[in-house]
């Protein structure tokens, strides 16, 4: 039997990197899935490689009715909402504070906290309704430490973990476990065009520096994320809420 045997789940931000990663587990386990995210083409491509019961929903995560028919299409088509992972996320307005526009720094904080309110306030709901779940909202290690250069990302990310903290207490008693996950740096689109190509300009100093900083020696896949979030989203984890787990090759550690 699988982990997630039979299990309803809503993954956003499905189409790509850590999202796809878990979407791929969450079928291996047995999982119904809805795939949610804005990139349709990925999406719908995703879909029609896991073939069986899944199915995707082009949802931004900012919009709030956007997010309600997700949640409400998981229900429809799967008969429940077991679990969910708000897995959505941008990495924008890079660089020092005092240069970062209002503009970027409101839109990072929209799509990687707001987006995270939004869908845990729905599957909350809905999960209510059934007395069971589990949420596993996408933080980061920049949701425990600062990092330089990223303040609006760090700033949404410490919000997820403090937002996830207070569903939880809310909802530990109806049957519902709300967590956050927090890898430092995996090799996904993000990771790999946006910081190193995009900010770091493909300076292999900075890149190995950054790597340097993870005690395991290298920096995470995919897989390895999907691992822990599969596990979370799972009722193996029936005893864990309100936590955040770090899964980053002792990046936080020191
Ligand atoms: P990615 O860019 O590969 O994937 C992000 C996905 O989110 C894309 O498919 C994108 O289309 C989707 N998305 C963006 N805005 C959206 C919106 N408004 N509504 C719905 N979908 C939207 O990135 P990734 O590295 O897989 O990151 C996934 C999550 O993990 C993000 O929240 C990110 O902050 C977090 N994270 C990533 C790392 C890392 O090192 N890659 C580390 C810690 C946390």
């Amino acid at each position: 039997m699988g982990m997630l045997e039979g299990k309803s789940i809503l993954i956003t931000g499905a189409a790509s990197g850590i999202g796809r990663a878990t979407a791929e587990k969450a079928v291996a386990e047995g999982a119904k899935l809805v795939l949610a995210d804005v990139n349709d083409a990925n999406g719908e491509a995703l879909r029609d490689e896991l073939g069986g019961e899944t199915l995707y929903v082009n949802c931004d995560v900012t919009d709030e009715a956007s997010v309600e028919a997700a949640v409400a299409k998981a229900v429809a088509e799967h008969g429940s909402l077991d679990g969910a992972f708000n897995c959505a996320g941008i990495l924008a307005a890079l660089g020092n504070t005092g240069e970062n526009s209002l503009e970027e720094w409101r839109q990072v904080i929209d799509v990687d906290l707001i987006g995270v309110f939004l869908c845990t306030k729905h599957e909350l709901t809905a999960m209510a309704a059934q007395g069971s779940g589990s949420i596993l909202n996408m933080a980061s290690a920049a949701g425990l430490i600062g990092w330089p250069g990223a303040s609006a990302y760090v700033a949404a990310k410490h919000g997820v973990v403090g937002l996830t903290k207070a569903a939880s207490l809310e909802y530990a008693e109806q049957g519902i476990r709300v967590n956050s996950i927090c890898p430092s740096y995996v090799l996904t689109p993000m990771v790999e065009q946006d910081l190193f190509e995009g900010a770091l300009g493909g300076d292999e100093e900075l890149i190995a520096a950054a790597r340097a900083n993870h005690p395991i020696g290298r920096f995470a896949r995919p897989e390895e994320i999907a691992e822990a979030a599969t596990w979370l989203l799972s009722d193996r984890a029936s005893f864990v809420t309100g936590t955040a787990m770090s899964v980053d090759g002792g990046y936080t550690a020191p």
